[in-house]
């Protein structure tokens, strides 16, 4: 399938799903504390999407049974809310949401710590969003995709972290998982050739330990195979002639 150039109207409506997203992370975020629990994160998230006027894009997606991912600790991604999993002290969770606006799709991702959290947790979450930086240095026209892929991993490579192999970022558009993939580990090849008007999720999960990654029985949960934190944090980006657009960030 050919990778989707979307047209100048398509763009506002884009910029317009992730200007919503930005908002919805951003409150999400002022609620994160000891004591509140996942499906509490999940309720909230689902209210500010539709109040907003949106659908929230991963509810029934394949089946999914929330509108947010919330994935506590050693959880990478896709953990399912839960009025039984109380977030605790020290904790970190990651919140992945997306939205769709008149038809078209945003999806982000953030890390967050509970309280006071130690500084080797704060490091796995700081160094995973700036690996989203580093990568995004490269997401312009002319450039080819797999020199996103190939930065990031270099740059948390040096960490020492696993950079998880087995879930990728991708295209978005009037569907919330478009071509292409997006690995976040070092290709072979040098990938397609990045042009305006692409729309892509860039979104790197970093974790503490070794990258393999294994699924919990209820078929959704993706966690660390030897148990080790995981951080991720993604963005929303459009590709231009210039610096990369960041629709999910306010700005
Ligand atoms: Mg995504």
């Amino acid at each position: 399938m050919a990778v989707s150039i979307k047209s100048a109207r398509e763009i506002e409506l884009m910029r317009e799903a992730g200007r919503i997203l930005a908002m919805v992370h951003e409150k999400l975020g002022k609620i994160i504390r000891p004591g509140i629990s996942t499906w509490d994160i999940d309720d909230f998230g689902t209210r500010l999407i539709k109040e907003s006027g949106c659908i929230p894009n991963f509810l029934n997606y394949n089946g999914f049974p929330a509108a947010i991912c919330v994935s506590v600790n050693e959880e990478v991604v896709h953990g399912i809310p839960s009025k039984e999993r109380i977030l605790q002290e020290g904790d970190i969770v990651s919140l992945d949401a997306g939205l769709i606006y008149k038809g078209y799709h945003s999806d982000a991702a953030r890390t967050y710590g509970v309280g006071v959290i130690s500084p080797d947790v704060a490091k796995l979450i700081e160094v995973t969003k700036q690996s989203f930086f580093e990568g995004i240095k490269k997401a312009r026209a002319g450039n080819h995709l797999y020199d996103i892929s190939n930065t990031i991993d270099e740059y948390v490579s040096g960490f020492g972290y696993g950079v998880v192999r087995d879930l990728v970022g991708h295209g978005i558009g009037t569907k919330l998982h478009e071509d292409p993939q997006i690995p976040n580990f070092a290709q072979k090849r040098r990938g397609i050739k990045l042009q305006p008007g692409m729309t892509l999720c860039i979104e790197p999960m970093i974790n503490m330990g070794y990258a393999e990654v294994e699924w919990l029985e209820d078929d959704w949960t993706v966690v660390s195979e030897d148990g080790s934190w995981s951080a991720h944090y993604e963005n929303t980006i459009l590709i231009t002639e210039g610096e990369p657009e960041l629709l999910t960030m306010a700005h």
